[in-house]
């Protein structure tokens, strides 16, 4: 049967497995700002085949025997880390509810994953029990649109999506930048800057931030 992961790419690393969603579509807690500059809307992720599989991808997350096909995959493959999402977001309660009982199934598995659905009332409650798992690195994503979380729940990091220059965000573990405002990033060396986007480390399983 066709597998549900893949192997890491060139930025995250070939370590860690990923799963992913169609961009958009699937990320209820997306904001005008995050919708306009997502990388998963274009380059790679708009050619036909990706797009294929990303639908393909959904259609098996609807399914009743998604949790078990996945936690046996996970297991064959001897995965290690799982990034939940390199694009799409979790799109209802049952879809988060499904991934909170894969981590429950595997404790020793390191899940880690960024997420605007926090912003969903019913998703929220979810995610932070999936926070409060030591398999799972949880990151809220945030932008100058989505406004901060009343609390952050135990176990939660906060990753600032910069678009502007001016922005000057209050609260945060992690900054990503998009690509226009790369090179000053890269010139004022803002201490909180993703690595890979201060081209200070090669991929994600050499820097392990997220999810160490
Ligand atoms: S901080 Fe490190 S692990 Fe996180 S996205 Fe950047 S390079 Fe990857």
């Amino acid at each position: 049967m066709r597998p549900l992961l893949t192997q890491g790419n060139g930025k995250v690393g070939t370590a860690i497995h990923l799963w992913s969603l169609p961009a958009i579509g699937t990320c209820p807690g997306s904001t005008e700002q995050c919708r306009s500059v997502c990388y998963a809307n274009s380059g790679h992720f708009a050619l036909p085949s990706v797009k294929e599989r990303l639908n393909w991808c959904y259609k098996q997350s609807l399914r009743k025997d998604f949790v078990s096909r996945m936690v046996s995959e996970i297991r064959r493959k001897g995965v290690l880390v799982l990034r939940v999402h390199v694009s799409g977001d979790f799109f209802n309660k049952e879809y988060a509810e499904k991934w909170l009982d894969i981590m429950r199934q595997l404790p020793r598995v390191r899940f880690y994953w960024y997420s605007r659905s926090w912003r969903v009332p019913e998703i929220a409650p979810v995610l932070e029990q999936m926070a409060a798992l030591k398999c799972c690195r949880a990151w809220y994503s945030l932008d100058r649109q989505t406004g901060l979380p009343a609390t952050v729940p135990p176990g939660v990091r906060l990753a600032y999506l910069q678009a502007e220059d001016q922005e000057e965000p209050e609260l945060l573990d992690l900054l990503f930048v998009v690509r226009k405002l790369r090179r000053h990033a890269q010139r004022v060396s803002l201490p909180l800057l993703c690595p890979h986007q201060a081209d200070k480390r090669e991929n994600c399983g050499a820097c392990g931030k997220c999810f160490r």
